[in-house]
């Protein structure tokens, strides 16, 4: 019988655990399937690990993986990766916006061949005016700039078949977006969509902060044309400053008249040295990641095993 590992990153969803687990397994169970709910702990402060704990002795098919602090949600699920020996890998939040009817429906997929099946959120119940625009902008602009497409709406939601997992465990890029790691490692993959219901408790653990770190490790890691830009406005200013120069040479040869412009040129030094440090800043930018990667830290560290792996 095929083995399924579900990996669910969660950070402080204390509220949420148990009714996702009672869930997961209502839908799993009546599957001709042996499965393992491998829960990630992304340094919960509440009772998340204590629950994990408890329903791990009762369960022998649960397993907990309790990180040393807060790696945020990429690396969770990286870790979970890291762990999960099914042949085929379910990722999904622990907060019921990745619905477990959905379950079956992925392993059909997968049943017929395909070794990547992505879900697609096609709408999100009750999400912010600012989460949908944001969200829509910033699929718009990284596919505008990079080379891999990225779905718009594209989840973490996803099963994805062992040879995947295994070769995804060979990145070891530290800022990591999996939506577009997972876009570029190719392999037959399929889509399908779902609705995203709302949260069953708690509040989104991803402020604003951590939404445009995300963006901005995601719009890094997959173009350099922010890099290019100092390159073309030094282009186009040498062209600008070329047309200029023919104007000066032009009046003082030709006219009798004097250049002015003691507020054009106070004006356009501001203005270069503007975009001279905009420029800086995005250089700084992708030095700062450089050097993130280089130091080669480990990705995570983790604090406890809860019990080892079940498979037999
Ligand atoms: N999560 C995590 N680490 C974090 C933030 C979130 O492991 O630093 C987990 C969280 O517990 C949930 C999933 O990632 O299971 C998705 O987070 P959330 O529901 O807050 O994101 P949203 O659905 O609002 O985008
Ligand atoms: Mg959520």
């Amino acid at each position: 019988m095929k083995f399924i590992s579900i990996v669910v990153p969660v950070y402080n969803e204390e509220e949420n655990i148990e009714f996702f687990y009672q869930e997961v397994c209502k839908h799993m169970e009546p599957l001709p399937y042996k499965f393992e709910l491998l829960f990630v702990d992304d340094g919960s402060s509440d009772a998340t690990p204590l629950l994990l704990e408890k329903i791990s002795q009762q369960d022998s098919r649960v397993r907990g993986l309790i990180m040393a602090r807060n790696y945020g949600h990429q690396l969770a699920l990286t870790c979970g990766l890291d762990h999960a020996d099914g042949d085929g890998v379910i990722t999904m939040d622990g907060d019921m916006q990745h619905p477990p009817e959905m379950l079956p429906v992925l392993l059909a997929k997968w049943e017929e061949g395909f070794e990547v099946v992505q879900t697609i959120r096609i709408s999100t119940e009750g999400v912010s005016w600012f989460k949908s625009v944001t969200s829509g902008l910033f699929y718009k602009l990284i596919n505008a700039m990079s080379k891999v497409h990225i779905q718009e709406g594209g989840s973490d939601f996803r099963l994805l078949d062992k040879a995947v997992v295994q070769s995804f465990r060979r990145y070891k890029e530290r800022a990591r977006f999996i939506r577009g790691m997972i876009g570029a490692i190719g392999y037959r993959q399929a889509l399908v969509e779902f609705v995203a219901p709302k949260r069953f408790a708690g509040t989104s653990k991803f402020s604003l902060r951590k939404m445009m770190h995300f963006a901005l490790d995601g719009i890094t890691a997959y173009s350099k044309l922010p890099l290019r830009f100092a390159f073309f406005m030094g282009l186009l200013f040498a062209l600008i400053s070329f047309a200029v120069t023919m104007h000066v040479v032009y009046i003082k040869l030709f006219t009798l008249e004097a250049v002015p412009g003691w507020a054009t040129i106070s004006a356009s030094i501001l203005f270069l040295g503007g975009l001279q440090l905009l420029g800086l800043g995005i250089i700084g930018e992708y030095v700062g990641r450089i050097f993130e990667e280089v130091k080669q830290r480990p990705l995570y560290l983790l604090r406890v095993e809860l019990k080892q792996q079940q498979k037999e």
